[in-house]
């Protein structure tokens, strides 16, 4: 059967990643998770005390710079890998969701990231979230899909999985942290967050996690069954 790629994009924090992933399981499919690759990349910088208004310094930095993700059989997670280092836990960490909006707005790094992005899915077959797939880094997929969800919602989502790891947040900072990135990543000047015109709109502010599953894979089972 033919594979097709599928695109999901939407606001922060509506629950993108674990619907595609488990979209991806369902259909036997590759799963990425671009927001993982901008979150790596800003760790690196911070790190590195990256000069972000240095264009040098960013290319260069860019060029030290590998990501890949490896499938932990234990967490039953893809996990993102830094230069050989696992950093998956790090960049969730609140202190990179507050810089990896700037980070993700600079045209090379975008660049950088796209071209990745393209060859992990040039033979189809691939589940892939963020803000630009359906625009920028796979036009032609299949199919498209935009979520959204109340901001209180993803931010309580959003405390609940912050705090499962040990981490203190308060609700106020996470609901400015979502709402900051939205804002940062629809008006920006490169690849802004858009919904495509052809991109099925999925609000998830009422749905459980399984039916917003079921929601993506009816439709993905159509335009399969469709090629
Ligand atoms: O998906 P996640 O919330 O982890 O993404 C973190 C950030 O990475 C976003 O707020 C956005 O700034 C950036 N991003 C992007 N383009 C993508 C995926 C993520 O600009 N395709």
């Amino acid at each position: 059967m033919k594979k097709i790629n599928i695109a999901l994009d939407g606001l922060s924090g509506c629950g993108k990643s674990s619907t595609a992933k488990a979209v991806a399981k369902e259909l036997a499919y590759k799963f990425i998770d671009t927001g993982a690759m901008y979150r790596a990349v800003t760790l690196y910088f911070l790190q590195n005390n990256v000069d972000l208004d240095n264009p040098t310094a960013v290319r260069d930095t860019l060029d030290s710079i590998k990501i890949d993700f490896v499938y932990n059989a234990e967490s039953g997670k893809n996990e993102t890998i830094l230069n050989e280092q696992n950093v998956e836990e790090e960049i969730r960490k609140m202190y990179v969701s507050q810089m990896v909006s700037p980070v993700a707005a600079i045209k090379a790094v975008r660049v950088a990231m796209v071209a990745q992005q393209q060859e992990m899915g040039k033979h189809r077959g691939v589940v892939m979230d963020g803000r630009d797939i359906g625009s920028v880094v796979f036009p032609d997929a299949e199919l498209k899909l935009f979520m959204t969800a109340s901001t209180e919602v993803r931010a309580e989502r959003r405390k609940m999985e912050l705090e499962a790891k040990g981490e203190k947040v308060n609700l106020e900072e996470i609901m400015e942290n979502l709402e900051s990135r939205d804002l940062q990543d629809s008006t920006r000047a490169e690849s802004p967050l858009i919904k495509v015109e052809n991109a099925v709109e999925i609000d998830t502010s009422d749905l459980q996690f399984e039916d917003q599953v079921q929601k993506v894979l009816d439709l993905a089972r159509d335009h399969i069954a469709a090629e």
